[in-house]
């Protein structure tokens, strides 16, 4: 029996190293997405992704969870974000996920709808994007998947801490998302709701465009919270709560 509900959760960041957060995460999967129209999960499922041979025991047990999710006829869904774009077609199938391209337009419920991760609208931090381009580089990545996983494991360390320090120093409106960039996606995606994670700062925002009104909905991080944005015919709901 479908519940008529569909979910989006984004930012997990799920590491052995906070269980909190991934048991929070599979009770959400058993009470609330089980049995749902469907589970969109919109990247950063995981702290650090450098393969499908990752070999933490949340990879694992998310794989089977899911699976279980999706085989019980729940379709589940996943875009990727910063932290984990290594995820790759193996771990997908494992976790009986489809993935997504980041946009992606979806119709929900009648209403077309724009699924980001929400990295690429933060047109202000020049040079986290100038990053982005090229370590999403096809190339790079095929040249990145060659490397021994320890190799990998700590190229990626080096470049979170590199992150760190650098996120560290930048005001923190240059890590929100640019209010221009949103409004040229939803024009050009001709869509009037965008639901997207990335920046931690769960909320529904509302944007005047061409005489009518756009929905934002941002996605809450799960380090000292968790929460989702579930839609039904009916429009959309955040739920965010302490962990
Ligand atoms: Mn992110």
């Amino acid at each position: 029996m479908k519940t008529g509900r569909t979910y989006f959760v984004a930012d997990l960041h799920l590491t052995d190293e906070r269980p909190a957060a991934t048991g929070r995460f599979f009770r959400f999967l058993q009470e609330e997405a089980a049995g749902s129209d469907g589970l969109y999960i919109l990247g950063d499922l995981f702290e650090a992704w450098v393969g499908d041979d990752d070999d933490e025991q949340v990879a694992h047990d998310t794989a089977r969870r899911l699976k279980a999710l999706a085989d019980a006829g729940t379709p589940v869904y996943f875009m990727h974000g910063n932290r984990d774009f290594m995820l790759a077609r193996h771990y997908a199938a494992r976790s009986g996920m489809t993935l997504l391209a980041d946009p992606a337009r979806i119709d929900l419920y009648g209403m077309p709808t724009l699924l980001m991760h929400g990295d690429t609208l933060c047109t202000d931090d020049v040079a986290y994007q100038s990053f982005r381009r090229r370590v999403r580089n096809p190339l790079t990545l095929a040249l990145l998947r060659r490397l021994p996983f320890a190799l990998r494991r700590r190229l990626a360390r080096q470049a979170r801490a590199g992150s760190e320090s650098a996120k560290a120093a930048k005001p923190a409106a240059i890590m929100d998302v640019n209010g221009d960039e949103v409004v040229r996606v939803l024009r050009g995606q001709q869509v009037s709701r965008l639901i997207h994670g990335h920046t931690h700062r769960p909320m529904q925002h509302v944007h005047a465009l061409d005489g009518h009104d756009c929905e934002r909905w941002v996605l809450p991080d799960w380090y000292a919270r968790w929460g989702y944005v579930v839609c039904d015919a009916a429009g959309c709901a955040l739920r965010v709560e302490d962990l």
